[in-house]
């Protein structure tokens, strides 16, 4: 699959981008209606650019919303997700016992919230090949939407490297095997991760480094693997991470939006819990730094995420 700077802007349906409105041949049958969409600091009022959606949604590739976090709200913090135009939720799965919790948020949610199955690296044990045999055998169950997450993580813990690496490798397989995209979680782990990717040739690995904060020879590095993208969050707001000045070498068809709930909120709520909506903060920011419309923006990164993520509606 190739996400290059040649593939094509906008995805795969006939978009009518002559007026105002965008219009995919994609039928919603829960959006018969045109959306208002607004940007959640204006809400009650009219918006610079409230923005008439007959189709266009936004999805957050990677939110925790089945934490307990969210236990006290959830219906009301995703029926508030849904408003603002976050269509779609992908939920990472961090361990074994985060799955029913998981499954029970994406079948109470079935058009909304999609699961994926993975092992995060914080959560490998020392141990790690019964438990990855134990979550091998639940891909043959078919509703999950990627593989992850998984990754190295050498901030929390530099001593599990080797079990990390073991996981890791176990993750790259099952996500061949099972065409389905890997979603990579690298701290302080770029390196270890651009090994084991270059390990041995795995021809059609498609994925996404989700919360991706490195620097511009990173990305480079990160955008050379064609089938991937760069997950895109909450960070792109912190002044000091430098991300707007990165993505400038970043081809707008080769990101995908995320929150990483409830963690990494954007300005104006970082230090609160995270969620969906929020995603909103992220879509301006990145339409100041591509000099794009948030229609624009929301239109390309949801074209990105539905061509990497295949199996969500
Ligand atoms: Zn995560």
């Amino acid at each position: 699959m190739n996400f290059g700077p040649s593939a094509p802007l906008v995805g795969n349906g006939p978009y009518n981008r002559g007026g105002k409105h965008y219009i995919s041949d994609r039928t919603e049958p829960y959006n018969q209606n045109p959306v208002f969409f607004s940007h959640p600091a204006n809400l009650g009022q009219i918006a610079p650019y409230i923005f008439l959606l007959l189709d266009v949604f936004i999805i957050d590739t990677h939110t925790h919303i089945y934490l307990p976090e969210f236990d006290a709200d959830r219906d009301d913090m995703l029926q508030r997700a849904i408003s603002r135009g976050v269509q779609r939720m992908l939920m990472p799965n961090i361990d074994i016992a985060s799955i029913d919790s998981m499954l029970a948020v994406a079948a109470k949610w079935p058009l909304h919230c999609f699961p994926m199955l993975g092992l995060h690296p914080c959560s490998v044990p020392d141990e790690p090949g019964p438990l990855l045999e134990q979550i091998g055998e639940l891909f043959e169950e078919n509703h999950w939407v990627a593989v992850g997450e998984t990754g190295i993580d050498l901030y929390w813990d530099k001593s599990r490297i080797g079990q990390q690496r073991e996981s890791f490798r176990r993750h790259i397989e099952w996500s061949l095997r099972y065409n389905l995209p890997l979603v990579i979680h690298a701290r302080e782990s770029f390196h270890e991760i651009f090994v084991l990717l270059e390990e041995k040739p795995y021809p059609g690995l498609t994925g996404v480094f989700h919360c991706f904060s490195g620097d511009a020879e990173t990305a480079a590095k990160c955008l050379s693997f064609e089938g991937f993208m760069l997950g895109i969050g909450g960070v792109l707001t912190y002044k000091k991470a430098g991300l707007p000045e990165v993505l400038k070498e970043v081809p707008i068809t080769r990101i995908v939006l995320e929150t990483d709930a409830p963690y990494l909120s954007p300005v104006p709520f970082r230090g609160k819990r995270n969620e969906p909506s929020y995603l909103m903060y992220v879509l301006d920011e990145l339409s100041k730094v591509y000099e794009l419309s948030p229609e624009e923006i929301a239109l390309q990164t949801t074209s990105n995420a539905t061509r990497l993520f295949t199996r969500i509606p």
